[in-house]
């Protein structure tokens, strides 16, 4: 009789654990065996998911454990995905089924549940099947009633004391930060002390509306003239990558557009990437307006669920274009012939934590894959970008000119120095009264949230510093704290320095609430709002704030970032920027290109409708090249001093950089472990002749994060091949104690 030739299946595992494994498939199984499913197989002691790589003949049937069961009907990704995954797993250094896992959406894992079924031959198996249709959730809310008399004890009087600092927690929140907490939160409520409201926590803005139909614009010549130059790219079918280059409010996202037209013509589909931050009802309505193929939107206001529910739609051909955040690149669409990223610059494209890839940057790699036109479009591309585009490796697309020849605006910069604690100088507030006066609309934009930036002790200089995270303390006048960014901790004001005892701690710098409050005093008849991330927090604030300003219901709004981007709102005729310089003090080498691009984008807000613009700049550093030119409307200036420092300096695009972060609690553990990791990468280096430069290990500039110490190893390569063999031998050949955390961050973004 002759043996049966046993199957063999290539599986990965998503867990931090290099390579693939290999399993037997019983025979009962074997038909339903296919690339892209899940499986469940026995791993240690454990059973876990896996995904089905392929068939494979390696040796040594006999010690191999068997596949438990097939978990799909349908496989979760096709081959050409498959590569994909295989090229980032090998890009970033990560393991295949983590990345593989990150690229599916989560709410597979989340909804599927197994049951056991009767299988056509008698034995019992496990099914798949999905749980729950419920999309919609209303949460409860917990409000405290401030003038209720009686008191809890304990527990119960730490909560309402929160909720009377904050106002309103959902109750999950409060679980979060007090543990169990339901027969307090009863008590409060029995005692009159707090009442609980009912909210729908998630409604899709996308979704809804009713979208009326219509055309395209006629072009003007700059716009034309991109449409030829990408149209022709799209028929021909093959990778195509460009840079359009446009100030905002010149038409680029008419051209994506126009494009994206092309591409469904000839039968393809579409992927747009915006920031999250720019992902608005506006935006997509216009896709929605020109389109009448399936339109799928991808935010992160979708639940698991419904983040399943559209990659279905996508899978299954129902969506033709998808719009979405940086896990848009995902998206399972199949013959794409455009992909757009919008504001290429955006830091937000590059995912910080687990696989740390960028979805710019994979956007070419995607679009090399499928023989698709690559569209990088920013009015402030990366001086990497440009440099590529300037070198050919980009088709370079300018859009030079506002739409309509609306105007630039008119900018001043107002230096800042010798005034000391003054928010705004004259010239600001003369121009918010004067825009006040003619019913204008005001945009003042800052770096930082909370009261303050800093405390400063005014006869030491010592500064407040969470003791945690060595970051210095934000005041929050709500919490009525001293917060940290990083972590939990805060601490009530100290009267006096704690260094030397005696001096005042004095606030420094500005935040949003402190502005706020000024310009009240001011204009105490001016309508006043702002948007940070502590006024928008929770679902639909920050649309809220925004429509609120589109309405013409305020008169000035006060942000931070977020009110920088990609907006476009008509009743806008001044933008002051009150603190240009912040970013330009962050220990990174793009902090120039940051601060550029910020004001630039910042100034873009002002003037988008009739009225010409008018932007003012607050700031100690006047002289920097990255706010004259900026305000200069300056970019190729701005471009030639940036890149002849990072040549002068070995940074990109003239190096690639790669940076590795150990972490212990115990700091000496860290420490011995961050020069063992950098003496093995000099051995490396040394033996395999690659040149790379190996850096540190240094503290990081965060030298101590959720309890953990840090250290950073910077390499720096003028080849990316020598970076990525240094790296690949290193991550083979070390090996650290398991309470050391390291991570590997290629083409690293954010430098603390
Ligand atoms: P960007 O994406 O570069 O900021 P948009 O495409 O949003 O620019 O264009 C800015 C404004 O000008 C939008 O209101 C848009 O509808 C309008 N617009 C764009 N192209 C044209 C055109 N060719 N003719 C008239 N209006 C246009
Ligand atoms: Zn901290």
């Amino acid at each position: 009789m002759q043996t049966p030739v046993p199957h063999i299946v290539e599986v990965a595992i998503p867990l931090p654990l290099e390579g693939s494994f290999h399993y037997l498939v019983p025979a009962r199984l074997s038909p339903q065996v296919a690339s892209g499913k899940r499986v469940l197989v026995p791993f240690g002691r454990r059973k876990v998911t896996g995904y089905l790589l392929g068939d494979t003949d390696a040796p040594g049937a006999g010690e191999l454990k068997e596949v438990l069961d097939i978990l799909d009907e349908e496989p979760l990704f096709t081959a050409s995905e498959l590569d994909f995954y295989r090229w980032i797993a090998g890009y970033y250094l990560h393991p295949l089924g983590e990345v593989i896992k990150m690229a599916l959406p989560a709410g597979i894992n989340l909804v599927s549940r197994y049951r056991c079924e009767q299988g056509e031959d008698g034995t019992p198996v496990l099914k798949e099947f999905l749980a729950g249709g419920r999309n919609v959730r209303t949460e409860r809310y917990f409000l405290p009633v401030a003038d209720e008399e009686r008191r809890p004890r304990g527990k119960g009087l730490e909560i309402l004391e929160y909720l009377l600092e904050i106002g309103e927690c959902p109750a999950a929140d409060l679980r979060k930060r007090f543990g169990n907490c339901t027969p307090q939160l009863n008590r409060l409520v029995q005692l009159g002390c707090a009442r609980v409201e009912a909210r729908e926590v998630y409604r899709d803005p996308f979704r809804s509306q009713e979208y009326q139909h219509d055309g395209p614009l006629p072009l003007n010549l700059a716009q034309s003239e991109s449409l030829t130059r990408l149209t022709a790219a799209i028929e021909a079918s093959a990778f195509s990558p460009f840079l359009l280059h446009g100030v905002t409010g010149s038409g680029k996202t008419e051209v994506y557009l126009q494009s994206i037209a092309v591409a469904l013509a000839a039968g393809r589909s579409a992927l747009v990437m915006v920031p999250e931050i720019a992902l608005t009802p506006q935006l997509v309505g216009r896709f929605k307006r020109r389109f009448d193929c399936g339109i799928a939107v991808l935010h992160s206001g979708l639940s698991d669920g419904e983040r399943y529910d559209e990659w279905r739609r996508i899978r299954r051909g129902e969506a033709s274009i998808v719009i979405g955040a940086r896990s848009a690149l995902f998206a399972p669409l199949t013959e794409v012939g455009v992909i757009v990223v919008d504001e290429e610059h955006e830091g937000s494209y590059k995912q910080s934590e687990g696989v740390r890839y960028n979805a710019r940057d994979l956007a070419l790699v995607r679009g090399k894959l499928a023989g698709a036109v690559v569209i990088l479009g920013s009015a402030t591309p990366l001086v990497t970008s440009y440099h590529a585009a300037m070198n050919g490796k980009l088709g370079y697309l300018q859009l030079p000119d506002r739409v309509r020849e609306l105007p630039m605006p008119q900018t001043e910069m107002l230096d800042a120095r010798r005034q000391k604690g003054e928010v705004f100088l004259p010239p600001l507030i003369e121009a918010m009264g004067e825009n006040l006066d003619n019913g204008g609309q005001t945009l003042l934009f800052l770096n930082r949230r909370g009261f303050a930036t800093y405390l400063v002790c005014e006869s030491c200089g010592h500064v407040l510093r969470c003791p945690n995270c060595e970051v210095t303390l934000t005041f929050h006048r709500l919490k009525g704290k001293h917060v940290c960014h990083y972590c939990d901790f805060s601490m009530l004001p100290p009267k006096n320095c704690p260094h030397c005892g005696d001096g005042e701690i004095t606030l420094l710098g500005r935040g949003t609430e402190r502005v706020e409050e000024q310009v009240q005093q001011l204009f105490p008849h001016a309508r006043v709002s702002r948007m940070d991330r502590d006024t928008t927090r929770g679902k639909g604030g920050h649309a809220r704030v925004l429509k609120e300003l589109e309405e013409g219901e305020v008169d000035i709004l006060i942000g931070t970032q977020m009110i920088a981007k990609g907006h476009d709102f008509h009743g806008v005729t001044l933008v002051g920027v009150l603190s240009a310089d912040a970013s330009l003090n962050l220990p990174d080498f793009r902090s120039a290109e940051r601060t550029f691009q910020l004001v630039t984008q910042v100034m873009g807000r002002a003037g988008r409708g009739d009225k010409p613009g008018r932007v003012l700049v607050q700031t100690l550093a006047p002289e920097h090249y990255a706010l004259t030119r900026a305000v200069s409307h300056d970019f190729q200036g701005f471009y030639q001093e940036e890149i002849a420092f990072r040549e002068e300096v070995g940074y990109p695009p003239f190096a690639h950089l790669a940076s590795l972060t150990l972490s212990a609690v115990a700091a000496s553990q860290g420490e011995h472990s961050a020069d063992e990791a950098a003496a093995l990468l000099q051995k490396i280096k040394r033996e395999c002749r690659l040149r790379v430069e190996v850096l540190g290990p240094v503290t990081a500039p965060l030298g101590k994060v959720r309890g953990r110490f840090r250290w950073q190893i910077l390499l720096k390569g003028r080849e990316r091949a020598d970076l990525h063999r240094l790296l690949f031998h290193f991550r083979g050949g070390f090996s650290h104690p398991s309470t050391v955390r390291l991570t590997i961050d290629v083409d690293p973004v954010d430098m603390l």
